[in-house]
């Protein structure tokens, strides 16, 4: 009895209930199976692809995970998925907000689109901001000492030569992050980001026109380290320590994730 209670308390998130943006898909999905491992009570799926994010909840076990139809862009939606994950479960502790999209061409800021700019800002940046904000609202209301997780990236800090309008919309979330983790610091709440740089995932792969190995040899160049390609394992871990207990005094941290790329390669990125 003894033995099960020990390996019970060693799992990171026992008892938490976390909601996860796009965890139908890449880095998502692998933090979806990585909290359930790490003995969430609920992680609640939220996504726009229904068939793929409800495969992962049943994968998992829907006493485990629950899959919410939710576009980020809509705050009816968004509101609707924080409300019935609260009425549901009890409560929000953990908001992992990652759902994004990225651009589709080489735009440089000569040639940008600008209403593929605002589309891509209405999910990267409304979206994550809306999620940010009804999440913090519950804990607030709740009482809960949750810890929110955005997913930034390293072209977040350091620009780029193309991808004008994303690298514009992951330096925001680093603003909205920065504000939100000094203003929810008084109720004990965290904010932080994850900044990976780039993996494959269907995000990369549409992007680049290619399958995930070809893309891991575009990324290999900078991301190897003893024959390793940074891939979404790595990203997870970063998520769980940033919404588990280990980082109980970390707020306001953007952690890089971009497997030994040197920040001051920003051609690179
Ligand atoms: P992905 O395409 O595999 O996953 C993104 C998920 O977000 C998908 O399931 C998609 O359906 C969902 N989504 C898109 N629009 C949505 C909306 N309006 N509402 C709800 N869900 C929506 O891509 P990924 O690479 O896992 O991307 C996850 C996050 O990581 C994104 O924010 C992305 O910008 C960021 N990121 C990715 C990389 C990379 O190289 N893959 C690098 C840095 C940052």
């Amino acid at each position: 009895m003894a033995e099960v209670s020990s390996a019970k308390s060693s799992l990171r998130l026992a008892g938490k209930v976390a909601i996860i943006t796009g965890g139908a898909s890449g880095i998502g999905k692998e933090t979806v199976h990585l909290f359930a491992e790490q003995g969430a009570r609920m992680v609640v799926i939220a996504d726009i692809q229904d068939e793929l994010g409800k495969q992962v909840a049943e994968f998992i076990g829907t006493d485990r995970c629950a899959y919410i139809h939710c576009d980020v862009v809509d705050e009816v939606q968004v509101k609707n998925l924080i409300q019935s994950t609260v009425d549901t479960y009890g409560q929000v502790d953990i908001m992992f907000s990652n759902a994004g999209i990225a651009s589709p061409s080489d735009q440089t800021v000569l040639e940008f689109d600008i209403s593929q700019a605002d589309h891509l800002f209405s999910v990267n940046v409304r979206g994550m901001a809306l999620c940010v904000k009804h999440a913090a609202r519950a804990m607030v209301e709740g009482q809960v000492r949750g810890s929110i997780v955005c997913t930034a990236s390293v072209a977040g800090s350091h620009g780029s030569l193309k991808m004008t309008d994303y690298v514009m919309s992951k330096h925001a979330i680093l603003g909205l992050m920065r504000s939100a983790s000094k203003q929810l610091a008084t109720h004990g709440i965290r904010v932080n980001c994850v900044s990976p740089n780039g993996l494959a995932t269907p995000l990369t792969c549409k992007l680049l026109d290619a399958g995930p190995e070809t893309v891991n040899l575009i990324f290999s160049e900078y991301k190897r380290l003893e024959g390793v390609i940074l891939n979404t394992k790595h990203v997870a871990d970063a998520v769980l320590f940033l919404a588990s207990n280990d980082s109980d005094f970390v707020t306001g941290l953007d952690l890089h994730v971009d497997g030994y790329y040197v920040s001051g390669k920003s051609e690179l990125v």
